[in-house]
């Protein structure tokens, strides 16, 4: 019995259509992110995109955010874990306020606490609770905690044999945010708060 051509041709289209969806999903995989990047990915094909195709195996069609989540699993190393933890701390040492409020000071201390027991690193999390006990937390004010910070961030180092970094050039190194209308503002406070 012969075919309708109509339907002929809108089977073909599909068929044309979807191997072009996992040729592009391919390449946006190898080209534009790679493995080890951490970035988010630039655009994804959403997964409900191919939903309601007629197409019986779609088995070689995988969408493109399933493809990405399953590359993104590469483990972080001590290292990248290290980096990006001083760079949010150095960063919120930079955006601390001069005046802090009470609470402020009280959550900054907090936070360097359970840093030292939430660590996901055991060895760094224990030296870092004894590095905390020898050198309480300091945060009267911007430029006294982004001292202490540089300071204890320079006994780790020389635990780990890294150059010790000169604590005067921490403004430079570490400068403020740029965001539009405060928006990076250290907040942390209530109403109830006093200074
Ligand atoms: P990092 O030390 O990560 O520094 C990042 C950047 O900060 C540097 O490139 C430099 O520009 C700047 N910088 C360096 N020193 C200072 C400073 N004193 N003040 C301001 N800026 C500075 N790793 C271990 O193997 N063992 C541990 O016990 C351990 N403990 C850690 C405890 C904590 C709380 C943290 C956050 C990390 C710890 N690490 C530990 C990781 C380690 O400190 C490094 O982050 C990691 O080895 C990567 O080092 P890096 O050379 O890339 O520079």
């Amino acid at each position: 019995m012969s075919e309708n051509p109509l339907q002929v041709l809108v089977q073909t289209f599909e068929k044309v259509s979807y191997s072009i969806q996992h040729h592009l999903s391919s390449f946006i995989d190898l080209h534009l992110r790679p493995a080890s990047s951490g970035k988010a990915p630039i655009f994804s094909i959403s997964s409900s995109s191919h939903k309601s195709h007629s197409l019986k195996d779609d088995s070689f069609v995988q969408p493109i955010d399933v493809l990405l989540k399953a590359k993104s699993a590469t483990p972080v190393t001590k290292e990248e874990l290290g980096k990006a933890t001083w760079t949010f701390l150095h960063t919120l040492a930079a955006q601390y306020p001069d005046n802090p409020t009470r609470q402020q000071k009280k959550d900054v201390k907090e936070l360097m606490g359970i840093l030292s027991r939430m660590y996901p690193c055991k060895e760094c999390a224990d030296h870092f609770k004894e590095v905390l006990r020898a050198n309480p937390v300091q945060a009267g004010s911007q430029a006294e905690f982004s001292q202490w910070l540089c300071h204890v961030h320079n006994v780790v180092n020389r635990s780990l044999g890294k150059p010790i970094f000169p604590c005067e050039r921490v403004d430079a190194r570490w400068g403020k945010l740029e965001c539009e209308k405060n928006a990076c503002e250290v907040v942390g406070s209530t109403s109830f708060d006093e200074k």
